[in-house]
């Protein structure tokens, strides 16, 4: 039972005090594409820790075993012993309800996300077959409407639409800079960073970590999206494109280059620019990468104390 107390323990610290800590952190503007990471690595150590709970309290003997039908035929040994007492009977159960319902849950609303995207991407691209034209030089859609706005179609043979009304606003350098922001987007498939995001928000929205990371993570893949355009764009030209399109947001389930976070971007992309550095780098890395060892590490923590009180290793010839 004392790996389940631990990771519960540790699950409910990061679900509460992780996202209040996250959104203090000024780094992510500096380097999103870590601040994303890091929002992902918390929300995965979360639902690690709930789910290793359960089936720390369902099995509480950890297994080490080195072949698949090993560990079958071990877990069914261990299932069979915690059933033969009322008390471990209620308990497996209750461990492996826990792990039921978080995984069924996770995964209803992943596919009921990716229905609805999937259904709001079709009927965007009917109409932007009738309502668009190609552009043969740049393979953009052009749609004519007087309101300036860009976004992309994400999936397979992702599409970038600009209206009429913003190719007559924006000079030849912002539409560049505009359209390099819609490309890493479809390259960098932020479409699915969002969805996931959102899926666990709608799985458990009671719980902070999950509600704070869907408000977070869109904020973040936009100046990510960001960074990578203003690799071959001036930064003043997407900071001006920005402003031209406003607060313009994408049709729903798509990705755009203006939208309520316009203003906070054209802040960052005009204020001088410093880089992350390899020592934040590298201190952001070994913080996403305990964030995803340490419920395992917690799982195996008492199995491991009990082995070496019962086997001590000996370290002399
Ligand atoms: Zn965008």
């Amino acid at each position: 039972m004392i790996a389940t107390l631990l990771l519960l323990v540790y699950a409910m610290a990061v679900a509460t005090i992780g996202p209040r800590l996250l959104r203090r952190s000024h780094w992510q503007e500096r380097y999103p594409r870590a601040g994303i990471a890091a929002w992902q690595a918390l929300s995965a150590s979360t639902v690690a820790a709930v789910l290793l709970a359960g089936l720390s309290a369902a099995m509480p003997v950890m297994l080490v075993t080195t072949t698949l039908t090993e560990f079958l035929h071990t877990c069914a040994m261990l299932l069979r012993a915690q059933y033969a007492t009322p008390t471990g009977a209620l308990i497996t159960t209750a461990g492996l309800g826990v792990v039921l319902m978080v995984s069924s849950r996770i995964a209803w609303c992943a596919a009921r996300t990716a229905i609805e995207v999937a259904r709001a991407r079709r009927a965007q691209r009917l109409s932007l077959a009738v309502l668009t034209r190609e552009d043969p030089a740049t393979g953009i859609r052009i749609l004519e409407h007087a309101e300036a706005a860009a976004y992309c179609v994400p999936g397979r043979g992702g599409q970038v639409v600009v209206t009429s009304g913003a190719l007559g606003q924006l000079a030849v350098d912002e539409l560049e800079a505009v359209l390099a922001h819609e490309w890493a987007h479809l390259r960098g498939r932020h479409d699915v960073v969002v969805a996931t995001a959102t899926a666990l928000r709608d799985a458990f929205s009671f719980v902070p970590l999950f509600a704070a990371a869907a408000d977070q993570v869109p904020r973040l893949v936009e100046m990510a999206a960001d960074d990578v355009a203003t690799r071959s764009a001036n930064r003043g030209s997407l900071a001006n494109a920005l402003l031209s399109l406003g607060g313009t947001p994408a049709p729903v389930g798509l990705l755009g280059a203006g939208g309520s976070t316009a203003a906070a971007r054209v802040r960052r992309l005009v204020a001088p620019s410093h880089p992350f550095g390899m020592v934040r780098g590298l201190a952001a890395a070994a913080g996403i990468a305990a964030a995803l060892v340490l419920p395992l590490a917690l799982a195996a923590a008492p199995a491991l104390a009990f082995s070496q009180a019962y086997c001590p290793v000996s370290w002399t010839a």
